[in-house]
């Protein structure tokens, strides 16, 4: 069975990219490209390199549609993995071994070479069915999104050369599911990561000096955690809501003091949020500044990352990519199962410059492993993708 599939062009191309070991940190991308251009050749489409940071190169390939003066669709998917602990694989995470299951593992097999593979595939089947689109298709392919797509897609969609691309709809990754259903994204939390910093009067660990920074650090802890307990109150109330759908607030890390008999000047506290998309910015700081206050004096904060508050894409008639999309999975009788997404993904940067975008990864039936030992697809699934895209693809750009 397995041998079948290795003989599959669709599967080899998806091996030959896990082959690849674009894994962070500190990625040489060149295996990368060089493979895109192979690709962009058989294929008979044109590709463009663009190195906004040196060594972290956007590779767009472009399919041109028969209306140019129409908004065209982004394909984007990021080249880069995340890191492996080689000895808790039962096969070499860049081996894209295929067992006799038909399963292939590979770090990137889920997240997400195969959606970067299905892209190009689904195109070469719509290619060989004589098919010519309305729009044109730009296929996008980014660095580092594991690090944040800082140098990346961030950077990339404030260019004259994406502007250039004049995109009207984007997808992207989504996420393996273990049932029937697709789930699909439409939107994404905001990350907050801030330190809390405590001051107080300095002195010998043997008295009771007032003005501590350890009472301050307490009481901002306090504060933080009691509002931690509200919110998971809230998702283990609601079996219909997942983890995108309330604020994650996580004590990370506590620094400060210099000895155990001094009492420090300063305590620090930092705390990774997720802001739900229905919460207030402005509210939610103007909340942690209060807090503060009530700590006592000398207690201020410092953002280490603060994203902006982005509007989610609209899943309504007023999104006619949308209205496309879901038409192409109904007739797919594709379940989709809509959510916001509980990480962040380079969605976040198309759609903060007013593009709406959508995640999905076309994997049902699948074990989420993103990130995790034994990341695998199974093969009969990674083909199916290629069939959902050819129909997606072929309705969002004829809109
Ligand atoms: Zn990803």
């Amino acid at each position: 069975m397995a041998a079948n599939y290795e003989n599959n062009p669709a599967v080899a191309n998806f091996v030959e990219y896990l082959r690849i070991p674009s894994v962070q940190p500190d990625i040489n991308y060149d295996d990368c490209v060089a493979f895109l251009k192979k690709q962009a050749n058989g294929l008979g489409l044109g590709l463009k390199v663009y190195e906004l940071v040196p060594r972290k190169p956007i590779v767009v390939i472009t399919w041109a549609g028969k209306d140019q003066s129409l908004p065209s669709i982004l394909l984007n998917s990021h080249m880069d993995v995340v890191p492996v602990f080689e000895n808790s694989w039962t096969y070499p995470p860049f081996s894209g071994h295929i067992d006799k299951d038909g399963k292939i593992f590979a770090r990137g097999s889920q997240d997400m070479k195969c959606v970067g593979i299905q892209y190009l595939e689904a195109v070469r089947k719509l290619q060989k069915a004589g098919v010519q689109l309305k729009r044109t298709l730009h296929i996008c392919f980014v660095p580092d999104e594991e690090i944040g797509g800082h140098d990346g897609m961030e950077k990339f969609v404030h260019t004259k050369d994406f502007k250039d691309l004049n995109v009207g709809f984007a997808l992207d990754e989504g996420m393996a599911s273990p049932n029937e259903e697709f789930i699909l994204f439409n939107g994404e939390r905001s990350i907050w990561q801030i330190h809390v910093h405590c001051t107080g009067q300095p002195g010998h660990g043997s008295l009771l000096l007032p003005n501590n920074a350890g009472e301050k650090l307490r009481f901002i802890i306090d504060k933080f955690m009691d509002l931690r307990a509200e919110q998971k109150k809230i998702l283990d109330s609601d079996p219909k809501l997942t983890i995108g759908d309330v604020t994650t607030i996580n004590l990370t890390q506590i620094y400060g003091g210099v000895q155990s008999n001094v009492v420090p000047e300063k305590l620090t506290a930092v705390f990774d949020m997720r802001l739900a998309v229905t919460v207030s910015h402005e509210e939610f700081e103007r909340k942690i500044n209060q807090w503060c206050k009530e700590a006592g004096e000398g207690v201020t904060i410092e953002f280490e990352q603060r994203n902006p508050c982005v509007p989610c894409t609209k899943l309504d008639e007023t999104n006619p990519y949308w209205i496309a999309f879901k038409a192409a999975a109904d007739e797919l009788k594709l379940k989709l199962d809509c959510r916001i997404f509980p990480g962040g993904t380079d969605s976040r940067y198309v759609r903060n410059v007013g593009i709406p975008a959508l995640g999905f990864s076309p994997m049902n039936h699948t074990p989420v492993l993103l990130h995790d030992h034994d990341e695998f697809l199974d093969a009969e699934i990674f083909l199916k993708g290629i069939d959902i895209y050819v129909k997606l693809i072929t309705s969002v750009t004829n809109v």
